[in-house]
């Protein structure tokens, strides 16, 4: 079969399809609707799955659509608190920036904290995981975002990780991109 991709977030879920191992542990770092969750329980069945949101509507919706799973955990903090909760390496991070679809878009993600949770991600990622950032440039807190990602993430040594971006070249008003780094 084959997916068209004209979107970031498929194009992320075939990255993350086709380059990780199964057996994995992940976090979801933006829950939001729980569709990333989902996906990543369906196609990966991981050890584990921690999902971060700061909304108490991402949290229902969530768990929601996961159901009951002894797999995964929803927690209802900050992503840039992750050294609270989780202490043993992890394989897969990712991040889908903005705001929650068809809910509050007054509260979005901000690159303070972003930069934050990656920073703290990078310390927890295990050799060979992957972190996959979809970013929003369309909106002013997501252009920030990009910006802010790109100047730190482009300075990471090479030796350590590979980062590489995605960009859809001939869309107008700023389309949305995806960032992936893996750990070599
Ligand atoms: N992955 C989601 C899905 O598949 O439905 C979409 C995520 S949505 C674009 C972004 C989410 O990030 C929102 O639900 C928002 O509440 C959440 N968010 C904003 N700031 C956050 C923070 N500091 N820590 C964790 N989540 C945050």
């Amino acid at each position: 079969t084959y997916t068209e991709i004209n979107n970031p977030v498929k194009l992320a879920h075939l990255i993350i399809k086709e380059r990780i191992d199964k057996n994995i542990r992940a976090c979801d770092m933006t829950a939001g609707n729980g569709k990333d969750s989902e996906f990543i329980l369906k196609n990966l069945n991981p050890r584990m799955l921690y999902s971060f949101d700061i909304q108490k509507k991402a949290m229902e919706n969530t768990k929601n659509l996961i159901g009951s799973c002894p797999n995964f955990k929803f927690i209802l903090d900050s992503h840039d608190n992750i050294d609270k909760y989780i202490y043993e390496k992890i394989d897969l991070f990712i991040f889908n920036l903005g705001y929650l679809p068809r809910g509050d878009k007054s509260i979005t993600t901000n690159y303070k904290t972003v930069i934050r949770a990656l920073k703290k991600s990078l310390k927890l990622l295990n050799h060979n995981g992957l972190i996959i950032i979809c970013v929003y440039p369309g909106h002013e807190s997501g252009r920030l975002e990009g910006e802010f990602l790109e100047e730190f993430m482009e300075n990471l040594d090479q030796k350590i990780y590979q980062v590489i971006k995605y960009d859809f070249l001939n869309q107008v008003n700023n389309p949305p991109y995806l960032i992936s780094l893996r750990k070599l």
